[in-house]
């Protein structure tokens, strides 16, 4: 209540605190008391790429940004040029044909999609099948479409793939939509095409829409290409993927992205844009062609995964120098570690937020939670490679002294 006075009303929707999670307002909180006591932070909470678009894309958004001709609502020109580039590169990439006009939608990053999706989809009381643990987003667009999660728990026993049989028939039945997401945030699991093939024969069984979000197509490692779902055969009558500039082109900031595959899914999803967006600033949309161009023609410039590979291998060595055995991801920028064993803290029970905590307050390294993606991810934090290799170094070496009691002061 905002007052004493017969009037009083909340300018809060009760939605709003059931959306994402608030551990990463607590992971802000403990870096900013960090920051504020003089400490030297290492940042390897949120996973924003560090290195910048290559020059010609930058030049591109510089150039079009000076043109008189880019300042109408985008949405006025329908932005066929830059689905024609999606599309193109699909096929160099995977070799998959879709059609730009009626297969793709673009979109203010995959975020805008993901957050839409089940609002164009699914009727308030549906029923969405959801990873746990799973990208915050996927959880909050449902709370606003007021649609109902089913959660899938993703565990290492069965290499973090959902189990398909364990989800009930009724389930199965009810379902809209199920959402997967490989090479996995945050587990950097991978998925490959056979398990698409049985997951779209199910969905194919029920009706339900395959969703899935290959924000890290471009960061397989160890000569690993992550393939898209659209490269099972007749993928396209059931399923949508959704494709991020953001951390395969270094774009995170130029929110742009796109969403292919299921004709109807795909006009859903651009009808409902069409009334609350007026679609991507076309600077960005003509920079974006040039990155999806260049890629393809040009395509060692446009090596994220090598980068992140060669980080991947410093990190993990020095971790497991220090004593901490974690597993070495195929893909994506994220390390998804189990808890170490830390035999100066005997008798305190450690959780993931416990952990992550302490290591910042010791260290100054931060790290995600396991839990903030959902009860599954307990027992786990997130590090994400997003700083310079010495950096990553310096972070390992603290950590280790960390895991090691050396902060302690007996
Ligand atoms: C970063 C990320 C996104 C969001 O990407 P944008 O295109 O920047 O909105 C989507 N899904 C996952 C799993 C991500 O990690």
């Amino acid at each position: 209540m905002n007052s004493a006075t017969g009037s009083a009303k909340s300018w809060r929707s009760e939605r709003l605190s059931k959306l994402g999670s608030s551990i990463f307002v607590e992971v802000t909180d403990w870096k900013r008391a960090a920051i504020a006591s003089g400490m030297d932070i290492i940042d390897l909470g949120i996973g924003s790429p560090d290195q910048p678009p290559t020059e010609n894309v930058r030049q591109a958004l510089s150039d079009a940004a000076l043109r008189t001709d880019m300042y109408a609502y985008p949405a006025i020109k329908g932005g066929l040029p830059y689905k024609e580039q999606a599309a193109a590169w699909m096929l160099h990439r995977f070799g998959v044909t879709v059609d730009p006009a009626s297969e793709v939608v673009t979109l203010l990053g995959s975020q805008d999609g993901l957050a839409n999706l089940a609002m164009a989809t699914c009727n308030p009381g549906d029923v969405v099948l959801l990873p746990n643990p799973g990208y915050p987003i996927y959880m909050a667009s449902l709370v606003l479409a007021g649609v109902q999660a089913e959660l899938m728990p993703l565990r290492p026993e069965n290499n973090y793939l959902p189990d398909l049989e364990a989800i009930s028939e009724e389930v199965w039945q009810k379902a809209k939509f199920i959402l997967l997401n490989y090479p996995n945030n945050p587990l950097s699991a991978v998925a490959d095409l056979s398990f698409f093939e049985k997951l779209l024969d199910k969905a194919k069984k029920y009706g339900v829409l395959v969703v899935h979000d290959i924000a890290y197509s471009e960061m397989g490692y160890d000569g690993y290409k992550p393939p898209s779902i659209l490269q099972v055969a007749g993928a396209s009558k059931q399923a949508v993927e959704f494709h991020s500039m953001s951390k395969s082109f270094n774009m995170a900031g130029c929110r742009i992205g796109f969403m292919v595959g299921n004709r109807e899914a795909v006009s859903a999803l651009r009808e409902l844009k069409a009334n609350v967006d007026y679609g991507v600033f076309e600077p960005v949309q003509e920079a974006s062609i040039v990155a999806l161009r260049e890629a393809i023609n040009e395509p060692d410039k446009h090596n994220v995964g090598e980068l992140y590979e060669r980080r991947r291998d410093a990190f993990i060595t020095a971790l497991h120098k220090e004593g901490w055995y974690v597993e070495s991801p195929k893909a994506t920028m994220f390390v998804w570690a189990k808890l170490p064993d830390m035999t100066w803290s005997k008798g305190s029970d450690w959780s993931s937020r416990t952990i992550s905590q302490e290591m910042l307050k010791a260290t100054g390294v931060v790290v995600i939670p396991g839990e903030a993606f959902g009860s599954e991810g307990e027992g786990y934090v997130r590090i994400a490679l997003v700083e310079e290799e010495n950096r990553l170094l310096e972070a390992a070496e603290r950590i280790g002294r960390f895991i090691r009691g050396e902060h302690v002061i007996e």
